[in-house]
């Protein structure tokens, strides 16, 4: 196990005189407070026995349907019994490592990937395969052409880990011709799908995409989250497998944890059914919205020329390329120093590669913070340049 150099940035980012493009905190502040303390208020008043006791590893069957009626926005139609709820998506990410990957398997995953699956398939002792991407996603052709020289060399390649929509940290987005090819692709290897999708209904523009999970069921492991729609503070995800991996989920939950918080779950629970969240998060994707418009409008306005950068239909994370020879990990400190933080490229891999990438975050600082920071942003790669 590494430290993870997004985790290390937090303590300098949260500096109050730096503008952290860096962490991916969703802006909790805009939830309705007094709501959620009358929630938990009468959780306590009316179901304080049971809130406060031991629940099961698999949670809360209430909440677990309702899960089932969050996903069916997203085209899937589940049952209550293959849901298990999990301590944030992250915890369904560890579990399914567990139960799948021994020593020196291969996980393949998006290039780049999220950060802290690449710490947990590494943790286990994984070996990861990246796949390329362009803007509409993975590359089918190179998905199919690693599949083929793994299998030739022998090695036994466990799952496909992908994040479809508005991905961390590059921000792009599957279209949905891809996402019939991939699904295509792996049934015909016979490899499952580890479908990771926390930011899917976080979106500022265009519709919804079908999530892989609707097409494939056999196939998919999904794994959701409430921490971008309602708040990372409660550490309530999902996963929604297969019944027959869903069983050894459990377990694994039940070994690592005994049992969720029965509090928590109640407390989402209660939120989901008594509160108009479907609302929520539509104030939540306008405020989004507007910061990431802030964000793409100051980078176009200002990043020098041969710089390049993604455009997110959603979800929290641009992806920048910089000017050939400059190095963003090696920059970092200098941006420090102008007062600006963002997270280098290179720790989106198991490879030595990124080392021209970073990745800008626009879902905590306000729109005028956004532009500060770019604009100092751009001061630090505009003298990096002259160096
Ligand atoms: N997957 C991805 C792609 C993420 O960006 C995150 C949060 N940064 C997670 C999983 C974990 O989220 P949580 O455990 O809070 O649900």
């Amino acid at each position: 196990m590494v430290a993870s150099e997004v985790r290390a940035l937090f303590a300098v980012a949260s500096r109050p005189e730096i503008v952290s493009l860096a962490g991916g905190m969703p802006n909790v502040s805009a939830l309705p407070m007094d709501e959620i303390g009358e929630i938990v208020r009468r959780v306590l008043a009316e179901r304080g026995a049971m809130a406060l006791q031991y629940g099961s590893a698999q949670g809360d069957p209430v909440l677990r349907e309702q899960i089932c009626d969050v996903m069916s926005l997203e085209g899937i139609k589940a049952s209550a019994d293959d849901v298990i709820v999990t301590v944030g998506s992250q915890q369904a990410l560890d579990l399914v490592t567990r139960v799948f990957v021994d020593p020196g398997d291969v996980v393949l995953a998006e290039a780049p990937t999220y950060v802290t699956a690449i710490n947990t398939f590494a943790a286990f002792q994984a070996d990861i395969v990246h796949v390329p991407m362009d803007e509409d996603g993975v590359l089918p052709e190179a998905l199919e052409e690693r599949l083929d020289s793994l299998a030739a060399a022998g090695r036994r390649v466990k799952f496909f880990y992908t994040v479809p929509n508005f991905q961390n940290p590059a921000g792009v987005t599957m279209n949905a011709r891809r996402r019939g090819q991939v699904l295509e692709i792996c049934r015909r290897h016979n490899l499952l799908v580890l479908e990771d999708n926390p930011y899917g209904l976080l979106r500022y523009e265009g519709e919804p995409m079908r999530a892989l999970r609707a097409d494939a069921p056999d196939n998919v492991i999904y794994l959701g989250s409430f921490s971008k729609t309602l708040s990372p503070g409660f550490r309530i995800g999902w996963a929604l497998a297969p019944s027959s991996v869903r069983a050894k989920l459990v377990l694994a939950a039940e070994s690592a944890m005994l049992s969720h918080s029965s509090f928590n779950q109640m407390v989402v629970g209660q939120y989901l059914a008594s509160h108009p969240w479907r609302e929520q998060v539509k104030d939540f994707n306008e405020m989004y919205r507007e910061r990431r418009d802030a964000m793409l409008g100051a980078l176009e306005a200002m990043m020098p020329a041969s710089s390049t950068w993604t455009r997110p239909e959603g979800g929290f994370f641009v992806w920048a390329t910089l000017p050939e020879g400059l190095d963003a990990k090696a920059m970092l400190p200098r941006a420090v120093s102008q007062r600006v933080a963002y997270v280098p490229g290179t720790g989106f891999f198991a490879t030595d590669d990124g080392h021209r990438n970073m990745r800008l975050s626009f879902c905590y600082p306000t729109p005028e913070q956004i532009r500060e920071g770019v604009r100092r942003l751009v001061g630090v790669i505009e003298a990096e340049i002259k160096l």
